[in-house]
């Protein structure tokens, strides 16, 4: 059982979608593509008439070079990027391969992004034209307020751009009532399918005006977006077909628990299980509860000669996959709380640990 942020476990439902090989021509597949498409809407809560769904071959990272190289014009644009962890510095070092003109706004790994030092950084910068922002920073789990931060941002006329690779599916967002123009995620995270591509919620009125912007051939969104819009679905160069299907399949799963709402219950019961059940047995949190998601939770080292790769090998054989921490200035690892995963698997996984820290700690 994987206890990561994605690749996650898959139901096997999801996995046996994956038995049958299939065209990319056909009209059948097609239609399921402009199904998974409109599904997709659905989750974001935008209508069809103000946004599409495009989809992109590759990582999560594909879909955000694709995102970011598209919609910021090549000039006479400057994009801000709100910075707290390891994805937002993806998306700077994005901007620097693309020569794009960037601004940081640079937070604590364990603090949230604050709408005031924004605000005071747009106010410093008239020049800025395009906002990015995490949603989840997977690289300690903290989940920033796009919800106090995106309204405010849309209202200067300011493009917005969220990576919600970590959180879509698994946390409720009002993509259309907050003003966001592209929304990022991908196959592999909250809605639980497998790898293999992205996904970009975009709205019609702000991706139509970004052709000619690409700084890359494949990673053109826009011509990405056109091409799905033109031919009914048809993806450009060749797709992923296994994943799609397999995709198709987890979003009718999702749908079946009752909808993100539903599965944001059930990560949030993993999350608060693994978290209490962790402090009682002495491991430290790295963030507050207050900001913490129920995606994905960091755990300081519980001393300094802590072997995690000793942790490690011990919960892999007892049937987990945990992951190594990404702060950089604490030694931590992190537990996933997504997936197909349920309050008995972190009892499970919470008995070993106990065992284990009895033994070693
Ligand atoms: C997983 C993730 C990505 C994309 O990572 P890939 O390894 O390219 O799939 C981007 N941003 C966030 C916040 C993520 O959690």
């Amino acid at each position: 059982m994987l206890l990561t942020p994605g690749p996650l476990t898959t139901s096997k439902t999801v996995k046996e979608q994956m038995l049958v090989d299939h065209g990319t021509w056909d009209d059948e597949y097609k239609a399921d593509t402009q199904e998974i498409r409109s599904e997709l809407l659905k989750v974001a809560n935008v209508s069809a008439d103000n946004y599409a769904a495009v989809l992109m071959q590759g990582s999560g990272t594909f879909a955000v070079e694709a995102t970011l190289g598209t919609a910021v014009p090549k000039h006479d644009a400057t994009l801000m990027i709100a910075i707290n962890g390891a994805y937002g510095q993806r998306m700077a070092q994005i901007a620097d391969y693309l020569d794009i003109d960037h601004i940081d706004v640079t937070f604590g790994e364990d603090e949230v992004t604050t709408l005031e030092k924004i605000l005071d950084a747009l106010a410093a910068h008239p020049e800025v034209t395009h906002f990015a922002i995490v949603h989840c920073e997977t690289t300690t789990g903290i989940l920033n307020s796009i919800e106090a931060i995106i309204p405010r941002v849309h209202e200067l006329g300011i493009t917005t751009i969220v990576d919600a690779m970590s959180s879509f599916g698994g946390v409720p967002i009002n993509v259309e009532a907050l003003g966001i123009d592209y929304l990022i995620s991908s196959s592999n995270k909250c809605i639980q399918g497998v790898p293999g591509f992205g996904l970009v919620i975009a709205k019609r009125r702000t991706i139509d005006r970004t052709a000619g912007n690409a700084r890359s051939l494949s990673l053109d969104l826009y011509e990405q977006y056109k091409c799905f819009e033109e031919h009914d679905g048809k993806w450009r160069f060749t797709s992923p077909t296994h994943v799609v299907y397999a995709f198709q399949q987890a979003l009718r799963e999702l749908a079946a628990e009752g909808g993100v709402s539903a599965r944001n219950k059930r990560y949030r019961q993993n999350e608060k299980k693994l978290r209490q059940g962790m402090l009682a047995i002495g491991y430290q949190p790295v963030i507050s509860e207050e900001v913490q998601s129920p995606i994905i939770t960091s755990f300081k080292y519980p001393n300094k000669d802590f072997d995690f790769r000793g942790f490690y090998e011990y919960l892999k054989e007892n049937g987990f996959i945990i992951y190594p921490g990404k702060v950089s200035n604490i030694d931590s690892f992190r537990i996933g709380n997504i997936g197909q995963v349920f309050s008995e698997d972190m009892t499970r996984l919470l008995t070993l640990i106990k065992k284990y820290s009895v033994v070693k700690v």
